[in-house]
This record gives structure tokens, sequence and C-alpha cells, in this order.
């Protein structure tokens, strides 16, 4: 039972995916007549969700929310103090590496206990051609023995890693329009997950795409555009994720994240 005269736990999402806003929605305090969310820490909570502020127009989780950077790990570890947070969720997307790192330091110096949401990676399967690397820079050199047009679809952030690439022709797919410097010979499709295996099929025939390039986000939103290209022999450049800071406990979605927090409050009321 929820003790009246504690305030509620807080708990901080670092945020900015599907994972974060299924997490939020199940911790945070639902409006009367919502739905019953899935079994939240026996404790009142407090739950914000710290978004980057990169996308125009998010898509806004349940329960609080503050947007932009906090001023590296110092700045995060002064929030973490002067909000009396409890607990930290870093559920970023496995390629935030920075924010990741800036999670670890700010919750060892804060004295907050740290969990990372990471969903699977994706595995390759039988037809498939992958070629794995281990950066945009990577990937970038890879393309020109592969194919001359590439279906892009890393992120509008990283494009600059391919704007080199005079030769080939990109189609570049992001949720909002990608700046300078990016390759000279691109068209953009704005659009945000998820993607449909027919949507993906259409356009790998329609743009005449023969190289397709992923980082592993792992997310199930987007991974038809890896079954569209096996179908169609178009082989794929996948990024791999870089690893999760040493020492940080690890789980896959954010019902175990519940399931962590559970257990780390219910250890702090035992004593
Ligand atoms: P990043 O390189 O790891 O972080 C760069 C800086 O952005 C951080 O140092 C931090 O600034 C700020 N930041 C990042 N995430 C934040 C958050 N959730 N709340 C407050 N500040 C944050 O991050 P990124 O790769 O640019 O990704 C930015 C956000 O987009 C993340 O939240 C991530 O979940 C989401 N996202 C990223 C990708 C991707 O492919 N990288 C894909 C989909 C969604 P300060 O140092 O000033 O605190």
């Amino acid at each position: 039972m929820p003790d009246a005269a504690r305030p509620p736990r807080h708990v901080l999402i670092l945020g900015g995916t599907t994972e974060a806003r299924r997490l939020a929605a199940a911790l945070a305090p639902e409006p009367a007549g919502a739905p019953e969310p899935a079994p939240a820490p026996e404790c009142a909570l407090r739950v914000t969700t710290s978004l980057a502020g990169r996308v125009a127009a998010p898509r806004l989780p349940a329960g609080e929310v503050r947007i932009g950077g906090f001023g590296g790990p110092e700045g995060l570890a002064r929030w973490l103090r002067e909000h009396a947070v409890d607990a930290l969720i870093d559920a970023t997307h496995p390629f935030a590496d920075t924010i990741s790192h800036n999670a670890a330091l700010a919750a060892a110096t804060a004295h907050v206990p740290l969990l990372a949401v990471r969903r699977p990676g994706w595995v390759p399967g039988a037809g498939d051609t992958w070629h794995q690397v281990t950066s945009l820079d990577e990937a970038a050199a890879a393309l020109p023995a592969l194919g001359t047009r590439v279906f892009l679809t890393t992120g509008r952030m990283g494009l600059a890693h391919f704007a080199h690439l005079t030769e080939l022709w990109f189609l570049v797919r992001s949720v909002d329009a990608p700046e300078p410097p990016h390759p000279p010979r691109m068209e953009v499709l704005l659009d945000r997950g998820p993607f449909t295996l027919e949507g993906e099929r259409a356009l790998l025939r329609a743009h005449r795409i023969d190289v397709l390039v992923t980082k592993d986000s792992g997310a199930a939103a987007t991974a038809a555009k890896l079954t569209a290209a096996r179908e169609a022999g178009v082989p794929v450049v996948v990024v791999r994720r870089p690893p999760v800071p040493d020492g940080v406990p690890v789980v896959e979605g954010p019902e175990a994240a519940a399931e962590w927090l559970r257990g780390l409050f219910s250890a702090a009321d035992s004593h």
C-alpha cells in the first residue's frame, strides 16, 4: 500500500522511443476511465519523461514531460538531485550513445539507481545478405561496391557521413526534413513508422533500390524493410549498436523495467 506520509517516488525516464512511452504509460497515474495499465510498483509514483527535443512534434508520453538537454553528465546529475529522483531509466534509442554514457556518470555521481532498457537487436535469417559495420563511416565506405540506388534509413542526423558519395542516388527517410551537408543526389521521404511490408516492398520497387542502409535499432515497427529487402535480393548494410556502458543493468522491455522498479522500491521499503 502507498505510504501517505511519504512523497511519491520520482522516476525519470530518458525517452524518445516506443519502449519509453510504454513504460511511462504503465507507470504514470492514468486519467479516470482509462484502460488499466500494466501493473506498476506498489507505491505512489511521479513519472517524468525527458525528450531531447530533436523531433518538431514528438508523440508525448503519459506523465510529466521535460524537453531539451541537461548540459552533460553534470547537468543531469544536478537535475537528479534537484528533482529528488529515486530511479533513472535509460530507455533511449540503442544508438543514443552520448546520453547513455551521461546517464551512467550522472547516476553514479548522484547515487541514483540506473537501469537501461534495450529492445533486442535484429538477427539475419536465411536469404538475408547483410554487411555488418560498426559506424556510419564504414557504412558509407561499403556502399559503392554494393549498389547505386540507396535506401538510407539511418536518420537525418547522420547524413553528413554520406555527403561525399556523389555518384550514388539516395532515398532518405526521416521524421523531419534533413539539413545540409547531405548527399547531392537524394530524394527525401518524410515519414514515421510503423511501416508495413506491403509499403516497404512498394518503395523498393518504385525507386529501384539496390542497397538498404539501416541501424540495428531492433524495432518491430521498422523491421518490415528487412523482409522486403530479403524478398527482393537487396543487400543490407547494418550498423551495429554501441555497447551499453559498463556496469549498467539491462532489460529488454518496459514490463521488465516496471518489475525492476518494483523490486528496487520494495527493497528500500523493507529497510
Ligand atoms: P545522443 O547523441 O546520445 O545525445 C546527444 C545529447 O542530446 C545528449 O548529450 C543530451 O544533451 C541530449 N539528449 C539525448 N537524449 C536526451 C533525452 N532523452 N533527454 C534529454 N536530453 C537528451 O542522442 P541522439 O542519438 O541525438 O538521440 C536523441 C534522442 O532521440 C534520444 O532521446 C533518443 O532516444 C532519440 N532517438 C535517437 C535515435 C538515434 O538513432 N540516435 C533514433 C530514434 C530516437 P545534454 O548533454 O545537454 O544533456
